[in-house]
């Protein structure tokens, strides 16, 4: 690997081919005063203090790297092991970009932190980071979501984050974006929008990229450490990218090191039900950046589906396009009832419920695994806790 490639991206925030600002010039300036800002804090001692402090004291980093010996031996060949950021505080890997968005938004002096959220994760995770930092909040969700992510919903309004329910159009995800958008171009100069992922314009996929690398840089210590050499194979679920990026950012010059992406193939690769954006996709620009999409012949995004709601993106992170066609690293698709069959096996062999975003990179670790002599190794990052997921799985299988 280059030197070339760890210090992407380049100036006007591209990846190879992929991520750029695709926006109107008023908010490409945004956009520039806020890399510019970035670059300065992030470079100051007290921001890195207070982040390395929270990571340690709040969210409880380091996360452990955990052999999972009951599934290595149910499953056979190569042992798996888990990086466990189920474990942090909120019970997934977001938290550790929300804190250093809502500290940068804190430092650069913004009034308001907006964002829109699905299934509600993300809101959590914010709303969760703003109530620490002391900044306001505003979370913007679909009608529909709300209905259906009850937890979350109740969750957000106890952090005291504002939630605007959005009732037009699809009341979904889609339109949460637009309508948190619109807020958000109302005062650029003071608000901050989060985005949620390794997407969106520059600079957010290397914003929230460095923030998560922290997760790879652990990984890579740790490991060292307890088996005097590298993993194998590194494996990561890929929704917009982040926790992916998180892992696999450390290792990127560790050629030895394979490096697996893995995408929800959902009703199949064969249906319009998936969500297998660097698979199936082909490259176009949504959100304000240049990446691989699932859309029509016309360039409008196509919905997407996945079990595992953190995972339906119909873009996915400029960086992931790039490694892809750099060949670095490959990406592979997981239905959801490999998916479902993961989350059972690692709930009862190992006790630990995992969500179902982690469920698709588990399964396809047990895949590999079985073709991988004893002596390898895979780490494969749990992403998050499947408390989330236990009512609905429990449902769908009549347990
Ligand atoms: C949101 C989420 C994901 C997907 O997001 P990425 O940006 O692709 O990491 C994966 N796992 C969990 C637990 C999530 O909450």
């Amino acid at each position: 690997m280059s030197k070339e490639n760890l210090q992407m991206p380049d100036e006007k925030g591209y990846f190879g081919e992929y991520g750029g600002q695709i926006i109107p010039p008023p908010l490409i300036e945004i956009m520039n005063e806020i890399n510019d800002a970035y670059d300065k804090v992030t470079q100051t001692e007290s921001f890195q203090q207070e982040l390395q402090q929270l990571y340690a004291d709040y969210v409880g980093r380091p996360s452990p790297i955990y052999f999972a010996q009951r599934l290595t031996d149910e499953v056979g060949g190569a042992r798996i092991f888990f990086k466990r950021e189920d474990l942090n505080h909120t019970g997934a890997h977001k938290i550790n970009h929300c804190l250093g968005e809502a500290l940068l938004a804190k430092y650069m002096g913004k009034t308001k932190v907006l964002a829109e959220t699905g299934a509600g994760q993300h809101g959590v995770a914010l709303a969760t980071a703003c109530a620490l930092v002391g900044i306001d909040c505003e979370i913007h969700m679909g009608e529909i979501d709300i209905e259906k992510e009850h937890p979350n919903v109740t969750k957000m309004k106890i952090l005291g984050c504002t939630l605007v329910p959005v009732s037009r159009g699809t009341r979904t995800l889609k339109d949460a974006v637009d309508s948190a958008f619109e807020e958000y171009l109302k005062d650029p100069a003071n608000y901050f929008y989060a985005i949620g992922s390794v997407v969106g314009p520059h600079p957010f996929p290397k914003i929230v990229r460095d923030f998560q690398s922290i997760v790879g840089k652990e990984a890579r210590e740790q490991f060292l450490a307890r088996e005097d050499r590298l993993p194998d194979v590194l494996i990561a679920c890929v929704g917009g990218g982040s926790n992916a990026m998180g892992l696999f950012t450390a290792f990127l010059e560790d050629e030895d090191v394979r490096m697996i992406g893995v995408e929800p193939a959902g009703k199949g690769l064969d249906t319009d039900e998936h969500a297998a954006t660097l698979t199936l996709g082909t490259k176009g620009a949504i959100h304000g950046f240049e990446c691989y999409n699932i859309q029509d012949k016309d360039g409008n995004p196509l919905p997407v589906y996945s079990i595992a709601s953190g995972l339906d993106y119909p873009g996915v992170g400029p960086q992931h396009c790039h490694l892809k066609d750099i060949k670095r690293v490959t990406y592979e698709a997981v239905d959801d009832q490999a998916c479902l069959d993961a989350f059972m096996q690692v709930s009862r062999l190992e006790g630990i419920i995992p969500a179902l975003e982690s469920a698709h990179a588990i399964a396809h670790a047990m895949k590999i695994a079985r073709e991988m002599p004893d002596d390898k190794t895979i780490l494969v990052n749990l992403s998050g806790r499947g408390d989330k997921d236990a009512d609905f799985v429990a449902e769908r299988l009549s347990l």
